[in-house]
């Protein structure tokens, strides 16, 4: 079986799941000292020391391959950084590693039964680092030119030269390099690289014979020897495509297509195992690494014992990744039994996992976090309106804020000014409800809706 193609993985390692990690993407790591200290503030994470140690031992046993059926709970009140903790770990464990978030709830859809969700989830979260060689040609552009033709049905030609320091080539492009050639906007000069198989064209930067062209180039220009040796050259590429991603390029039914639409429907086990079985050939035979990356799953207790029996097995199984759940529940029923559990989770399963405690931040922590946030979303904001937003975090909730944010640079941005003001929170904050008052004025305005039930009693954390 061939299991996908140069293009294929290619194309595969490009597709990135972006959305929902958005809000995070200011954490860069766990913010450790040599040590194993948390530092106050640290690539930016804030505060949650404890949780931050514990999370750092768990990274470190994790790459010692001492933790077996590796299982993590953190449990904590929402908006104490659980996910935020989650994904610190995942940039902590390797380069590249994949991360999958989802919530417990996501498991249960009317197109796949729950066992196939969750191995979905699980095979999403182990990356397969593969190395291939490959032809490519590689040097700096001495000519490029694109004949546009007169009628717009009419294909393109063109040609670029390209040499190395011994020789010098033209090459004939094709419609698609030619594309690529102007989405890449490639001009004389650069020095590139093209995969053969793929042509895709990438620019690796800029000649020094070049460097006088500095100012026009900007500071972002990076300058390079030309190559030297033949255009030709073979040359080892790596690609991280996760073991879902290889499943799906095979799946009959669905084939590569469903990679981007994400409705990958049921995958046959055989197609599956015969899959395992590749991939460890390809380790033994060094053409492949597996990079177990991690699976966080909120609101854990929303999964039901069937599941938490499938997980507790999944665990057992080499190169599993690292799942981390996260909850807010104290004691409460394991959905599915009449049994009362500590976080809804089974012993059996309980038994086995790390548990990590996240605490309340302080009013400073949480005026820390939005302005790393700010940072992060290019968004100034004057001392009143940060000060102000801390204190609707502490009455709302973090995550509430974090929008707020958002919908506070655009208000601030159609007025064509600058910076954030209060009255831009303001206007966001009376755009958009959030949970806390919307449920009181459900509450409120309660004859007004059909089969409106008082709130239940949540469980309260024990
Ligand atoms: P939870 O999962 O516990 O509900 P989140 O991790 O979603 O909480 O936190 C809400 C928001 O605050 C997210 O955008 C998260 O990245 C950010 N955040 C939470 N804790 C920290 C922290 N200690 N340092 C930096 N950002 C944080
Ligand atoms: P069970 O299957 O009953 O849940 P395990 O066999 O998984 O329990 O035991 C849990 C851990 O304790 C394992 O690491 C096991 O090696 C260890 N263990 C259990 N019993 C003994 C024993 N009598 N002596 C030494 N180690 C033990």
């Amino acid at each position: 079986m061939d299991i996908g193609s140069h293009d294929q993985l290619a194309k595969a390692s490009e597709v990135i799941l972006t959305n929902r990690v958005g809000v995070h993407s200011h954490i860069r790591g766990l913010g450790l000292s040599n040590e194993m200290e948390p530092r106050q503030v640290a690539q930016g994470l804030v505060g949650q020391v404890k949780a931050r140690k514990a999370a750092g031992y768990i990274v470190k046993m994790v790459k010692e391959g001492r933790v077996t059926g590796r299982a993590v709970l953190i449990a904590g009140q929402p908006g104490t950084g659980k996910t935020a903790l989650a994904m610190a770990i995942a940039k902590e464990m390797s380069d590249g590693a994949p991360a999958t978030l989802m919530s417990a709830s996501e498991i249960f859809s009317p197109e796949v039964s729950t066992a196939e969700a969750l191995t979905q989830a699980l095979r999403r979260s182990v990356g397969i680092r593969i190395k291939e060689e490959t032809e490519i040609i590689e040097g700096e552009v001495v000519e490029v030119t694109i004949e546009r033709p007169a009628t717009t049905s009419g294909a393109k030609a063109g040609r670029l030269t390209l040499k190395t320091t011994e020789m010098e080539t033209i090459y004939d492009l094709g419609g698609k390099m030619i594309e690529s050639v102007i989405k890449e906007n490639i001009t004389a000069g650069d020095i590139i690289t093209i995969d053969k198989a793929t042509g895709r064209i990438a620019k690796l930067g800029r000649s020094f014979t070049r460097a006088r062209d500095y100012d026009a180039q900007g500071a972002q220009a990076r300058f390079i020897q030309t190559p030297d040796g033949e255009l030709q050259k073979r040359k080892e590429v790596t690609h991280m495509v996760t073991l879902h991603d290889i499943d799906v390029i095979n799946s009959r039914q669905q084939g590569f297509l469903a990679l981007f639409s994400g409705d990958t429907g049921e995958i046959k086990q055989e197609v599956r195992d015969q899959i395992n079985q590749k991939v460890s050939e390809w380790k033994e035979e060094g053409k492949a690494d597996i990079v177990p990356g991690i699976l966080f799953i909120d609101e854990v207790h929303m999964l039901n014992i069937e599941c938490f029996a499938f997980l507790n097995r999944a665990l057992e199984a080499d190169n599993a990744p690292i799942v981390i759940m996260a909850t807010n529940r104290g004691i409460t029923k394991i959905r599915g039994t009449n049994e009362l559990s500590p976080h809804g989770i089974p012993m059996d399963l309980l038994d086995r996992t790390l548990i990590i405690m996240t605490e309340p931040y302080t009013s400073a922590e949480i005026s820390s976090i939005l302005k790393i946030r700010c940072e992060e979303e290019d968004a100034s904001l004057t001392e009143s309106a940060l000060s102000q937003l801390s204190d609707l975090a502490k009455e709302t909730s973090l995550r509430y804020v974090m929008q707020l944010i958002m919908v506070s640079k655009v208000l601030c941005k159609r007025r064509k000014a600058t910076e954030i003001t209060t009255e831009d929170v303001l206007k966001s904050y009376q755009l958009f409800s959030d949970e806390k008052r919307s449920e009181d004025w459900l509450n409120q305005h309660a004859d007004q809706y059909l089969f409106h039930h008082s709130a239940p009693e949540i469980n309260s954390a024990a």
